[in-house]
């Protein structure tokens, strides 16, 4: 992935520096090309002291939205005309769109990670354990938060990382989250409806790393979901299988938060198995 905004619009272009295909790329362009439609999502790296440029440029050529990664998701903002509500209750962005004449911001993440949990157990009355307090596991936690899940546990290496997210939650959403250190394996509790990594741990080239959770304490009721991406079926979601959890893979956030972009952008629906077939060309299913 780089660290620049991924534009898409409806005219191919040289737009500052494009870079090697990123999987989004791979996945939004399969999704328009499954849709006729001919449209283009390029990957382009700006660099940070470039980014209000770059949001110019973008209005000037009438994109109709990007996303943009880190380190462009919060310095984003002040160059937009508004926020979506989690994007609002986040303070990050990895969505823009054009709305009118206006650049409005969204976070897909989260509501990624929702819809790709909701046709194994709804959100809604969950108990829910995420492991990790970055920027994944913010919007996934106010993403459930929004939809209404009952419980949210908080389990991070660094106290007070984990310490803000839960008060983000406790403060600006009607959920209530709680802090939990993590030392040593933790034990998923056995009320506990849902478990996810929204940690680094697992990435490629760390595939085998394993993410310290009590593997005897996975339930074969347990929904298990990590975000990791690469490789989908990390060492966790091997365990959680194992033991007989029902589990949800990285690609499924990932093609959720496309799915959400290509609505937004093109105000039809994506075919989400042309997307995922083109990822699993990518990171293997
Ligand atoms: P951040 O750097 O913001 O957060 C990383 C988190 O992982 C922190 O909570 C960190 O804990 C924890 N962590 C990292 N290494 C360890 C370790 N060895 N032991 C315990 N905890 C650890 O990253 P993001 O939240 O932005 O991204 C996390 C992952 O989510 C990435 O791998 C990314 O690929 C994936 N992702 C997937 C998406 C998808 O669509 N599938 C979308 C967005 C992200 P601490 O605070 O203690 O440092």
């Amino acid at each position: 992935m780089t660290d620049g905004p991924n534009f898409k619009q409806e005219l191919t272009g040289v737009f500052g520096q494009p870079v090697a295909e990123n999987p989004s790329q791979v996945m939004m362009e399969a999704a328009y090309q499954a849709a006729g439609l001919a449209w283009r999502y390029l990957t382009i790296e700006v660099a940070p002291a470039d980014l209000a440029s770059a949001v110019q440029g973008a209005r000037a050529m009438g994109f109709r939205g990007f996303n943009c990664t880190i380190p462009h998701k919060l310095a984003v903002i002040e160059h937009l005309d508004g926020l979506g509500e989690s994007a609002s209750i986040m303070g990050a962005v990895n969505c823009v769109v054009r709305r009118g004449d206006e650049l409005i911001g969204e976070n897909t993440d989260g509501r990624g990670f929702t819809e790709s949990l909701r046709p194994i157990r709804d959100p809604a009355g969950a108990r829910v354990v995420i492991l990790g307090a970055g920027g994944a596991a913010r919007a996934i936690a106010t993403e459930l938060a929004l939809s209404g899940a009952s419980r949210l546990t908080i389990v991070n290496r660094t106290a007070s990382r984990g310490e803000d997210l839960a008060r983000l939650i406790d403060e600006k959403t009607d959920a209530s989250a709680t802090f939990v250190p993590w030392t040593g394996d933790l034990v998923v509790a056995e009320d506990v409806d849902v478990l996810v990594n929204a940690t680094s741990i697992g990435l490629s080239p760390d595939g085998d790393a394993r993410v310290a959770v009590a593997e005897d304490s996975l339930r074969s009721e347990l929904v298990v979901a990590d975000v990791i991406p690469n490789p989908p079926r990390t060492r966790l979601l091997r365990s959680a299988a194992e033991r007989g959890c029902p589990t949800i893979d990285g690609l499924g956030m990932l093609v959720g938060q496309g799915v959400l972009g290509f609505r937004y952008w093109t105000g039809q629906d994506p075919d989400p198995s042309a997307m995922r077939a083109a990822l699993e060309a990518v990171f293997g299913g």
